[in-house]
């Protein structure tokens, strides 16, 4: 495997490299600058951008509308756009259903959805969890019934990610309850706007609106809105996890962290040197920086294989969700006392500047909001069973 990069790849880097710099949007810069909380308009503003340039979905079959880029191609576009500190796209609809639709979907299917997808058209939620039916997911009681051509489904979902802006939402839902867990669930997407859809707000640790409980009374849906055979959703619903788990990895995204800690821990003081200097904050961040960079030479291979990722995204997720962790650690070490008196973030309303220097203030709520990482996607417990069960079979 050969790991420099050609010619070709650096004059791709090049071209990435500069339309960055021409077209994020200034607004969204202004606001990360600032630290704001960012909303639904502003997540889609850079995908607008990426959409008209054709770059929007760089792992979709280009008949769908992906770029055709080879592996190392993908790897530099994820690098530059985390270099640049673009923020990442929702990956609902690109990363999660999208694949599903164009690989189980119907023509008609794939025809209506992708392309609106691609656009940005419709914000989609991801309907898996429930209360109790988390990591066993395949217990999930939200039931779908047959009425004519239609299912009216009835249950309660949770943890539902930035459902309170979404167009639509994929859920699997029960349509047997007769046969064993996995045999008797359905693949349904759902338009949100369906009479007996109600969104209600979980405000997590770090005092953001960013996870929901929805709850379905009698919702009908169309049976041409079920992707795959009815019962066979289990299918769907895997192959979309081990997608979701390989993005989960954020490989660049972390070492663009890296960097920013080592910035801050640059200019910071701890006494008379700088943070950088204290020999244990620094043995921190360089045994970060090797676990990070073993991360990516993983996440490298995997993508030389250039096949659909199975049971090793497990591990990807693992180690990168973990990273993750830590960076937010260093940063809140780094801030000091100054990360205090931030722990809920700031209200709406709230007209006091922050003390401390102003990549502080978003340390704490940052650290408490990746708490999520490990738990996401999968808890780190499931994948280490899945890596025992299927890689090394134990
Ligand atoms: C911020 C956030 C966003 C989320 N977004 C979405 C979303 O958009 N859509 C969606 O459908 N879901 C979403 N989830 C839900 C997420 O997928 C679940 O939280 C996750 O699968 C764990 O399920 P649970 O919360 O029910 O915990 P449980 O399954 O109850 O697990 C509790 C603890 O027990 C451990 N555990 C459970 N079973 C085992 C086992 N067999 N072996 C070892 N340890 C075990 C777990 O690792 C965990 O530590 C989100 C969660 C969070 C925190």
């Amino acid at each position: 495997m050969d790991l420099e990069f050609s010619p070709e790849d650096l004059a791709f880097r090049d071209e990435v490299r500069t339309f960055i710099a021409e077209h994020y949007p200034k607004d969204l810069r202004g606001k990360q600058d600032e630290g704001d909380e960012l909303g639904k308009e502003d997540f889609l503003s850079w995908h607008k951008v990426l959409h008209k340039q054709g770059w929007v979905a760089p792992s979709w079959p280009v008949e769908y509308g992906g770029t055709g880029w080879s592996p190392t191609q993908k790897f530099i576009f994820s690098e530059e756009t985390a270099r640049a500190d673009c923020i990442r796209l929702l990956p609902f609809g690109l990363s999660m259903v999208g694949p599903v639709i164009y690989t189980f979907g119907t023509p008609e299917q794939k025809a209506h959805f992708l392309p609106r997808i691609l656009s940005g058209e419709d914000w989609w939620c991801q309907g898996y969890s429930e209360p109790g039916s988390g990591s066993d997911l395949a217990s999930l009681r939200t039931k779908a019934e047959r009425d004519g051509d239609d299912y009216i489904v009835n249950g309660q979902k949770t943890w539902t990610t930035m459902a309170q802006h979404a167009d639509w939402g994929f859920f699997l839902v029960r349509t047997n309850p007769d046969v064993k867990q996995q045999e008797g669930i359905s693949f349904l997407l759902i338009d949100m706007k369906t009479p007996g859809i109600e969104v209600r707000p979980i405000i997590t640790l770090g005092g953001e609106h960013e996870v929901n409980e929805v709850f379905l009374d009698n919702v009908r849906v169309p049976q041409s809105q079920r992707i795959y055979e009815e019962d066979k959703g289990w299918t769907c619903a895997k192959f979309l996890l081990a997608h979701e788990r390989v993005g989960i990895a954020g490989v660049a995204s972390s070492k663009r962290g890296i960097e920013k800690i080592k910035e801050i821990a640059t200019t910071e003081m701890d006494g008379e040197k700088s943070l950088l200097a204290n020999p244990f904050f620094r043995r921190k961040v360089s045994e970060l920086e090797m676990d990070l960079t073993a991360l990516e030479y993983t996440e490298l291979r995997s993508l030389a294989a250039n096949k659909a990722p199975g049971a090793e995204s497990s591990l990807l997720k693992i180690k990168g969700s973990e990273i993750q962790q830590r960076l937010t650690e260093l940063a809140l070490e780094a801030a000091g006392h100054y990360g205090a008196p931030y722990f809920r973030g700031f209200g709406e309303g709230d007209n006091e500047h922050p003390i401390g220097p102003d990549w502080a203030h978003r340390t704490a709520p940052h650290y408490f909001n990746m708490r999520k990482t490990t738990i996401y996607g999968g808890s780190n417990e499931i994948q280490r069973g899945i890596i025992a069960k299927m890689v090394l079979g134990l």
